[in-house]
């Protein structure tokens, strides 16, 4: 069959995207009941959405932030992160990642990855470490916990703070535990391609009152009204430190609790399609799919496949573009953080992580969302057959 990329006949007739967002009647409801109600924001909602986000993950405490980004930069900011410090992450993310370091002034390091799960590779964080370094931000790359027994045993053997970005994994367990229980720290990201949406927003989960109490301050210009040094009548706040403004709106935890409903659903419909994606693909040569450990149960944001370069003529350019032309909305994810021209400005020469760069010259994403249907995936598989097909250098 000719490629829609040479004019053949697309797969499909419209675009597939990578991920989108499930909005039911029950969230539409939700949001009204806000709009109707007395509060739009720091009313009910917000304290709501944090109990069910805590609840979930089993966490004593949740506090929720305009966005993700925003609640990196808090937990630096609880863990204590200033200039001079240094905080080790990896390459393979979205740049707030690294950028929250930044923020606060402090270094990020960019730790090489694992070539099987696309995860820190922990002996390459060990390496990494000076007198300097003050923190790790894990990422939980596409779904798949982190390394986290021996990300953690690190950081207890040279004092640092783990900061946990699970943008990706919110329901995903590692050794049986779930993801919010593994780290000082742990960040959840409800932009509407994650798990569960609230348009923007952000949430920490800790187990500390401390970081609690400081991630609270932050989020909200560094005001209290707690052991305040003076209290001159009711309408009297103290300004304690300088924060910022970072609160959610209770339109956003409206919409946030009534999405916190459909996870065990949306957890298991991602799974289904990610099993479908694997048990077909692992029978092509070409094509890598994503590995699994056994004691972990990933939560599928992104199912990132690696083509064979030395088994495919073109490049990964071509095989994107005509995977594109057959109206499959692959994706990559990510560039390598230091490779940024920002980052380049900031002295980070490319090449860094050896693992990390050969990983993003052959890797790929294929569509997957909850809202997906049984056929979507056939349409990307047989799209990705057609292509392979083509490229293959013997088959
Ligand atoms: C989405 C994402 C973030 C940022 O979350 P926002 O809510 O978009 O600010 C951070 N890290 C990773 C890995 C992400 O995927």
């Amino acid at each position: 069959m000719t490629l829609a990329l040479h004019g053949g006949r697309p797969v499909r007739d419209t675009m597939l995207p990578y991920g989108q967002q499930w909005i039911d009647d029950q969230d539409v409801e939700a949001v009204l009941r806000v709009l109707r109600g007395p509060y739009l924001t720091q009313g009910p909602a917000v304290p709501a959405f944090e109990r069910k986000v805590a609840e979930f993950v089993g966490a004593r405490h949740a506090v929720a932030f305009t966005n993700g980004t925003a609640a990196l930069h808090a937990a630096c900011y609880a863990a204590g992160l200033g200039p001079g410090d240094e905080v080790i992450t990896t390459p393979i993310t979205f740049v707030a990642s690294a950028n929250c370091a930044l923020y606060v002034g402090a270094k990020p390091f960019f730790a090489d990855i694992d070539p099987h799960t696309y995860n820190l590779d922990p002996a390459q964080v060990e390496a990494a470490i000076t007198p300097r370094t003050k923190a790790i931000v894990a990422v939980d790359f596409t779904g798949q916990p982190a390394d986290m027994d021996a990300i953690n045993a690190i950081a207890d053997r040279h004092g640092l703070v783990v900061i946990q970005d699970a943008a990706h994994s919110i329901g995903a367990t590692y050794k049986g535990r779930k993801v919010g229980t593994l780290a000082a720290m742990t960040m959840f990201s409800f932009h509407p391609v994650k798990h569960v949406t609230t348009g923007e927003g952000g949430v920490i989960v800790t187990d500390s009152d401390e970081y609690a109490a400081k991630l609270r301050l932050f989020r909200s210009h560094g005001i209290t009204r707690e052991h305040m040094e003076r209290d001159e009548g009711p309408w009297y706040y103290e300004m304690v430190d300088l924060g910022y403004n970072y609160r959610m709106t209770d339109l956003q935890a409206g919409l946030g609790a009534s999405q916190m409903d459909k996870l065990p659903m949306f957890l298991e419909r991602r799974r289904r399609w990610a099993e479908m994606y694997t048990r077909e693909l692992l029978q092509w040569d070409e094509i890598i799919t994503p590995c699994q450990l056994p004691d972990t149960n990933s939560a599928w944001h992104l199912y990132m496949i690696q083509f064979k370069g030395d088994r495919l003529n073109g490049t990964r350019r071509d095989w994107f573009d005509a995977m594109r032309a057959e109206n499959i909305g692959v994706h990559v994810h990510y560039i390598p953080v230091y490779r940024q021209p920002y980052y380049r400005k900031l002295g980070y020469e490319p090449g860094l992580c050896p693992v990390a760069e050969k990983w993003y010259s052959q890797a790929m994403t294929l569509p997957l969302y909850a809202k997906m249907e049984e056929r979507d995936v056939h349409d990307v598989i047989e799209a990705l057959g057609k292509v392979v097909r083509y490229f293959a250098k013997s088959r």
